[in-house]
């Protein structure tokens, strides 16, 4: 008996187009692995977050799943040797992004064999925690392979504290061009719904939805069939319309929730995840093999063999090319992503990353490049189709006028560029451009303003600094100066006692010597007393004065001069 217990019924949502959907291109032959390169460069940032760290070092034998990089942080993914190979350059490459900027890769130099790390596959995910593995598919390098790049475990860990109701496997694909998804679905489902048994078992989700838009009947078939008798799970078929696979605009349709601005699907018991992710986690658990490789559409008018290829990361796009045996000189543009929300490529050396989906190389007639700009005109087509319900019309004017904080005002950051406003824009007016731009500069000030501040806190940092050195300078020099007290306690050391104790035993023998001579003293007096009172009682009275020893004078001999008569007196005498 199934326990699903999600609505049947499915919602709506705001604006939306049908542009020409130029798909069945690239999905009249099976898929196939891309041939294997001379060469693969590996950006260390594939991701949203932080870029990983290298741990290999030039000329050292890599081989096919060795961990390269290690995920800087917890918002960051690590880079696995996609073959068996020699590391021969780790330096700054170009890296296939909007800002043409260049990002730390490692280069491997392939080896043609191939090697495999030996890897060790988990025998019962049932058996094994949520959280442990979380760490398996952190470590496996698995990022949302819808083109998003967000390191898939942290959207497998709800917190303790959040219940999720519903996980929801977004297979709508719904930009034109991109078939990865549908080759996909198509050709290995059972790895899909494998993957999702996983990720509802790391969530504990109550139920599972797996939608798939109406243009994609044999996908939809295979994924019934590989669900089949799985308790849980429902597949949808929803109606096509761009942007339907957009996260938000998917959940609304779902579940009938909206995600709150600035707010996650998690907060209202809801995640969401791309097909070909749950294939990779599959992958990561029951084979023990880290994400090397993804599924591109290589399309475009250009393109005489268009399809979709199993690809190595690092892959230089131009090999990809080759392979589909692409007319270089009809090339136009070449877009990585879908012709809505892509970007365009300058080099065709850039390599395939973790999350490049698709490639069109584009004919000058494709792009039907001749329409010229024209002034707005007010018709308000914009705002009827966004599926955000924004007022593109406003944030076009206020971008352009670079008054960025009244696009801020009318919820700038809000948009998710999906091109619908430009699309139907009858001035053709590169709308999503005038966005990107604002939300690049605001972004830009913003830096600025931090570093700014950073500046100013180091600056005010080392004056304290100073400060506090030179009082402290000032306090030691006054100390030297000042007198020491008399009374001030020795320093307490051993040689301090060893003073101290010569000093007490000098004391004492000056004090024994004082008292010898004190007693030596008063025997003296005492001699002299006694002879002086024997004469006085044997000597006739006279007035001749008896004769002394000479002795030194002293003030009592003065004393006596001046005619004072005691018997300390005679004492003095003697002496
Ligand atoms: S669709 Fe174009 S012309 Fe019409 S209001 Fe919007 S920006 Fe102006
Ligand atoms: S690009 Fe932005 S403003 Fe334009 S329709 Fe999409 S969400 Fe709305």
């Amino acid at each position: 008996m199934s326990s699903y217990s999600a609505p049947k019924k499915l919602w709506d949502f705001h604006g939306g187009i049908h542009p020409e959907q130029n798909k069945l291109q690239s999905t009249m032959e099976p898929s196939t692995q891309a041939y294997m390169p001379a060469k693969l460069i590996l950006p260390l940032h594939q991701h949203i977050g932080a870029a990983a760290e290298p741990i290999v070092e030039v000329g050292e034998r890599v081989l096919k799943g060795q961990k390269i990089a290690s995920a800087d942080g917890y918002v960051s993914a690590p880079v696995h040797a996609p073959t068996s190979g020699k590391v021969i350059d780790i330096t700054a490459y170009p890296i296939p992004h909007p800002s043409g900027l260049s990002a730390l890769s490692i280069v491997i130099e392939t080896d043609g064999r191939d090697e495999w790390i030996e890897y060790k596959a988990e025998q019962d995910y049932t058996e094994t925690n949520p959280s442990r593995l979380r760490n398996i598919i952190r470590e496996a390098g698995v990022v949302g392979l819808g083109g998003a790049g967000f390191p898939s475990f942290i959207k497998l860990n709800p917190g303790s504290q959040k219940k999720i109701k519903t996980l929801i496997l977004n297979g709508v694909e719904c930009e034109p061009y991109i078939t990865c998804d549908d080759m996909l679905m198509r050709e290995d489902a059972q790895s899909i719904i494998a993957g999702i048994r996983i990720m509802r078992h790391a969530l504990q989700a109550e139920e599972c939805v797996i939608a798939i838009e109406d243009n994609k009947p044999q996908a939809y078939e295979s994924i019934c069939k590989a669900a089949e008798g799985t308790d849980g799970f429902r597949v949808v078929l929803v109606p096509t319309r761009y942007p339907q696979g957009s996260e938000k605009q998917l959940i609304q349709v779902i579940t009938g929730k909206e995600v709150p601005s600035n707010g996650l699907a998690i907060s209202i018991g809801v995640v969401c995840h791309n097909v070909s992710t749950a294939a990779a986690i599959y992958r990561a658990i029951h084979l023990g093999q880290p994400l090397v490789s993804r599924m591109v559409t290589i399309t475009g008018a250009a393109v005489k063999r268009p399809r979709n290829l199993e690809v190595l990361f690092g892959t230089p796009i131009e090999a990809l090319l080759q392979q589909c045996e692409v007319e270089s000189d009809q090339i136009e543009r070449l877009v990585m992503g879908g012709p809505m929300m892509g970007f365009a490529l300058h080099d065709t050396s850039l390599p395939v990353i973790k999350t490049t989906n698709c490639i069109i190389a584009a004919t000058h007639k494709e792009l039907d490049l001749d329409q010229p700009e024209m002034p707005c005109i007010r018709c308000g087509a914009c705002a009827d189709v966004c599926p955000v319900k924004l007022l593109p019309q406003q944030l076009y004017w206020h971008s352009r006028a670079k008054e960025f904080d009244k696009a801020q005002e009318y919820d700038l950051f809000d948009c998710i560029e999906c091109g619908c406003c430009s699309y139907v824009c009858p001035s053709n007016i590169p709308l999503v451009q005038f966005y990107r731009f604002a939300k690049g500069a605001i972004w830009t000030q913003e830096q600025e303003l931090k570093k700014s501040g950073q500046a100013r806190e180091r600056h005010e940092f080392r004056q304290m600094r100073i400060e506090r050195e030179k009082r402290e300078r000032e306090a030691k020099r006054a100390k030297k100066k000042a007198p020491k007290p008399k009374n001030a306690a020795a320093p307490k050391t051993p040689l301090a006692d060893a003073a101290k104790m010569a000093e007490k035993m000098r004391d004492e023998a000056i004090s024994q010597r004082d008292s010898a001579v004190d007693a030596r003293k008063a025997e003296i007096q005492a001699a002299v007393a006694r002879v002086q009172a024997k004469k006085k009682s044997t000597t006739p009275k006279t007035d001749k004065a008896v004769p002394t020893s000479p002795v030194t004078p002293a003030k009592g001999d003065a004393d006596k001069k001046n005619g004072s008569s005691t018997a300390n007196d005679s004492n003095q005498q003697v002496q």
